[in-house]
């Protein structure tokens, strides 16, 4: 019995080479082989004759072969030449590297169909065009709409077309329709089984169009659907705590505060009060721009936990960063009676235990910490409000694990990562979302501008008239696993360079991932305090590191940073009501590194980057989605099918709402289908 979790070594034509290709693109069953969905297509059904070629235009031809030859370019080379004929016009095809091209699979008057961009050198030719043997390929498609798949090298389009063509033809019956054909024909979208048909073979590029709509249908559908299932599980959960943040309380937590709350904070802070005053657990995500002051905003609902008896912790993603907010807490709270342990995985042994018995005992109030938190045995003893600073930069289970600390605690994660509201809506459903959309009163934009590498000295200039005028300044390295060791030496050279030759008169520092955490927070100390004037850093200062004094970074090899890590960077400066300037240094070669840099440039909008780096990345990378537990997303494009995703949305929370557990007869095959899907991860897609 055929079935669609057969190994897709049963289908024909797939052989021990394709097979582990296949495997390699993460194709292992039937199913994955049916939706691996084209990129686009190849409208054979329009066969360009030779005279009508036109510059610059992507184009089908059937010719004849006149004379095939294989020779060496100037450097060595092998090439390969083909001229082929019609009855309007003769073309050349040229391949370069062609180590592998056979004349003899060229001789004179084989009709080949032949695929590519039009070029005119004296007479029409074609750079590298796809290629078969016009009897093979016609006898196979005959001259129709083509799939084109993304392919690992090896794998070649036609190889692929025909076992798709008979996946297709041999499974593609098999797929289980999960909607009624009302629902279907009401929201113009085809049958399953037509529409996997239709994707890779389609009759008209309309019939492909409306097959890929029901495949993104599903997709959000499915997406939307665990979304619902999850918040409904929610509102059934026991009863959270009902914090009591009578007036009194707000004014005694104000007073805490060094300046006037903005506009925004004020507002979030509202929305985070009825929460905590609310019996439903808070699920709220907070997202703001780098430095718009989220950390305050935390503050407030952990001193109104702590008012009400309650432990409070905040979990940030590094030690500088959870050593930082140890220090403002400390420093707003000089004074008061409550009391804040530091927990990071820094600490000595000794110190640990003592840390750790004290949040047992309840004899700390705050608790600031790294993952260190959900590492080993921390118990708190009553526990009312779990704070997850730069929540992408922890993985759901970690998330999951800390709120599992205390019993149906308030739950706040933020994120500098800012996603459109609408999207985030959309995305987050199971969550509320509150946005911090505005910045502390004396914020300077900070003017960013690309350079060559060759402008550098005139950085270093610029960089000493800063420095003298008492200012403080980054220079930043790239670091990557890949090629870590080089990273390190070109950040550990770099340093010694500056500070020898280019700024003897100041104090140069250096900071890297690499160094133990106490040497890391010496360093950042020192910097903090102004008596390093320059720090020479890899990304670890990336996330929420403040010093106001800094008004100038320069990032080296600018072109591998992506585009929310540049935004994360400049961040890091223009704090202090000084001008300050983000100055990045690169050598882009491909177009999406060069985009990335202008896009960085021409706006300081978090949001706008945001948007351009969703556009650039996609949505699966974007989000993370396999962090959140959530189904990736193949087809649908989440800004492409906004329309689409808020169609699925709205049927997938009423279809929750009739049917909570999906347990209707006509519900079974849909519910097969979700069960699949999420396998046992539903009960993860909580808390970003
Ligand atoms: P982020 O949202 O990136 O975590 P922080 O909470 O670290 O931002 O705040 C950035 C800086 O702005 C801090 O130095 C903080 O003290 C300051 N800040 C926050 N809110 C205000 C405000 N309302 N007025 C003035 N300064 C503020
Ligand atoms: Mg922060």
């Amino acid at each position: 019995m055929k079935s669609l979790q057969d190994s897709v070594q049963f289908v024909k034509g797939v052989g021990p080479a394709r097979l582990e290709l296949l495997n390699r693109l993460g194709v292992k069953t039937v199913r994955d082989l049916l939706y691996l969905i084209p990129r686009g297509y190849e409208d054979r059904t329009q066969m360009t004759p030779i005279v009508k070629l036109r510059l610059g235009d992507r184009a089908t031809i059937r010719a004849r072969v006149v004379i095939a030859e294989k020779y060496r370019a100037k450097g060595g080379r092998p090439m390969a030449r083909v001229e082929v004929e019609d009855d309007t016009g003769r073309l050349i095809c040229t391949w370069f590297n062609a180590r592998f091209f056979k004349e003899a699979d060229f001789p004179a008057g084989r009709e080949l169909i032949l695929t590519g961009k039009v070029d005119f050198y004296k007479i029409p030719q074609m750079v590298s065009p796809q290629y078969e043997p016009a009897d093979e390929g016609a006898a196979l498609f005959g001259p129709r709409i083509l799939p084109v798949y993304s392919l690992t090298e090896d794998l070649n389009q036609t190889g692929l077309r025909k076992v798709l063509k008979v996946a297709v033809e041999e499974y593609a019956p098999l797929l289980q329709e999960f909607h009624e054909a009302k629902f279907l024909s009401e929201r113009n979208l085809p049958p399953l089984t037509e529409a996997i048909r239709q994707v890779h073979y389609p009759d008209s590029m309309e019939q492909a169009q409306r097959a890929r709509r029901r495949l993104a249908y599903d997709e959000f559908f499915m997406l939307e659907t665990g979304m619902a299932l999850r918040r409904r599980s929610l509102r059934h959960e026991e009863y959270g705590i009902q914090f009591e943040i009578s007036d009194a309380v707000d004014a005694r937590i104000r007073r805490r505060f060094p300046f006037k709350l903005t506009g925004a904070q004020e507002r979030v802070i509202g929305e985070i009060r009825q929460d905590m005053a609310a019996p439903v657990p808070m699920n709220r995500l907070l997202q703001g721009d780098v430095g718009c002051g989220k950390t305050v905003v935390a503050l407030y609902g952990m001193l109104a936990a702590v008012a009400n008896h309650y432990q409070a912790v905040i979990m940030a993603p590094t030690e500088i960063l959870a050593t930082q907010h140890y220090e403002t807490l400390c420093r707003w709270l000089a004074d008061s009676r409550v009391r804040i342990r530091l927990l990071v995985g820094g600490l000595p042994a000794r110190e640990r235990d003592e840390t750790r018995a004290a949040i047992a005992a309840g004899e700390a109030d705050i608790v600031v910490g790294t993952h260190a938190l959900v590492e080993g045995d921390v118990q708190f003893k009553k526990l009312g409000l779990v704070v997850v600073d730069e929540q992408h930069k922890f993985g759901v289970l970690q998330r999951a694990t800390l709120r599992q600390k205390g019993r149906q605690p308030d739950v706040l994660v933020m994120t500098a990562t800012p996603i459109p509201r609408t999207l985030a809506l959309t995305v987050f459903g199971d969550l509320d979302v509150s946005v911090i959309d505005e910045m502390p009163p004396g914020r300077q934009p900070v003017k960013s501008q690309w350079y060559p590498p060759a402008k550098l000295p005139a950085a270093h200039e610029f960089i000493r008239q800063r420095l003298t005028a008492g200012e403080q300044a980054f220079v930043v390295y790239p670091l990557v696993e890949e090629s870590e060791a080089l990273d390190l030496k070109a950040a550990v050279s770099s340093q010694e360079e500056l500070q020898r030759k280019v700024f003897p008169e100041f104090r140069v520092g250096l900071l890297h991932g690499r160094m133990r955490s106490d040497e890391k927070d010496r360093i950042m100390m020192e910097f903090r305090a102004g008596r390093t004037h320059l720090l020479v850093s890899t990304v670890v200062i990336e996330v929420g590191i403040d010093v106001p004094n800094s008004t100038i970074m320069v990032v080296e090899h600018a072109e591998r940073f992506g585009l929310a890590q540049l935004h994360q960077l400049r961040g890091r400066i223009g704090r202090g009501g000084k001008p300050a300037f983000f100055l990045l240094f690169a050598e882009p070669k491909s177009d999406d590194a060069k985009k990335r840099l202008q896009i960085i440039c021409s706006t300081s909008d978090g949001f706008k980057v945001a948007e351009e780096d969703l556009k650039l990345r996609g949505p699966g990378e974007f989000f993370g989605t396999r962090q959140h537990g959530l189904p990736e997303l193949r087809v649908a494009d989440i800004i492409e099918d906004f329309r689409l995703l808020r169609v699925a949305r709205r049927d997938a929370f009423d279809l929750v709402a009739r049917d909570a557990d999906l347990s209707a007869p006509e519900h079974a095959p849909l519910r097969a289908r979700v069960e699949e899907t999420f396998k046992d991860r539903l009960d993860l897609i909580h808390v970003g």
